[in-house]
């Protein structure tokens, strides 16, 4: 939020705020969690990588079991073919999609987001590399704040390296989806890959890199269509996590003895755990 004034000057009480929409993303090192919900997110991540990426290998009836064919205007799901004039069904499709999505954002919160929404995944996954390759948080913020030496270098590096590896792979797998991806695969070992395969590969790869790398939490905040409308189908019912300040606050320390409803307490011990 930007006033229009002077800073030394406080803005007379009817002067206009300019309020600015865009804030410069702040490096955040998470601290890792543990516990049933995040053991559910470790869960789904590889449930929904081993589909995505497992998929476009499989065969049936001597042809790739999933493939959306462009150029002969077919789409193959396992004994399925759909061609053109079937699209309703994949209109159909989607409604239903968007509903179930509705429906279980308006009781269960933001589930699709922090379980399957490949923003996510692939940010989950880009995390666990990192803590491997960097430590835990404390120590990549130690790593951030360190001058470039010999360990910074090779443990960005490697870091970097992994990615641009998953990154890619999950380029190749998303071309895949609509050339045969066998074919590509001979087609990547004998370097002669088509310009539009090059492309997509290269595009999607970037993109996961950047989101999953960089971007994170700045991908929701101001490109995800879906956290536009996401409030507007909560209600006071609906599960969210999130600080409840009516519990929480007045904020403070108190030893394990002291009654805090007694000492004009609320729950929160403002110990900053939450946003670590
Ligand atoms: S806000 Fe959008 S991009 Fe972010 S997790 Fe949810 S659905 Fe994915």
């Amino acid at each position: 939020m930007k006033a229009v004034t002077d800073d030394k000057q406080p803005a007379p009480a009817d002067t206009p705020i300019e309020q600015q929409l865009y804030a410069i993303r702040q490096k955040i090192q998470p601290r890792s969690v543990h516990g049933v919900f995040a053991s559910w997110r470790i869960a789904l991540v590889l449930l929904t990588q081993v589909l995505y990426y497992g998929l476009p290998w499989l065969q049936w009836d001597s042809r790739q079991a999933v493939l959306f064919d462009l150029a002969a205007r077919k789409f193959y799901i396992f004994g399925l073919v759909f061609w053109p004039q079937d699209f309703v069904y994949l209109t159909g499709l989607l409604i239903l999609s968007a509903l179930a999505l509705f429906l279980f954002t308006a009781v269960a919160g933001r589930l699709w987001c922090g379980y399957a929404c490949p923003q996510t995944v692939y940010t989950e996954i880009f995390m666990w590399v990192e803590n491997w390759l960097e430590g835990d948080h404390l120590a990549r913020r130690k790593l951030d704040q360190s001058p470039w030496n010999a360990n910074k270098l090779r443990r960005r590096g490697l870091k970097h390296l992994v990615w641009m590896l998953i990154a890619l792979w999950t380029g190749f797998t998303f071309v895949g989806y609509f050339t045969p991806i066998q074919t590509l695969a001979a087609e990547v070992a004998s370097a002669s890959l088509g310009p539009w395969e090059t492309f997509w590969i290269l595009f999607y790869g970037f993109a996961t890199w950047g989101n999953a790398g960089f971007m994170r939490e700045q991908v929701c905040k101001y490109m995800c269509p879906y956290a536009r409308f996401q409030s507007v189908m909560f209600d006071s019912d609906t599960l969210t996590v999130t600080y409840d300040s009516s519990i929480g606050e007045p904020r403070g320390p108190r030893s394990k003895k002291t009654d805090y409803k007694a000492a004009g307490l609320g729950t929160c011990v403002d110990c900053e755990v939450c946003v670590q």
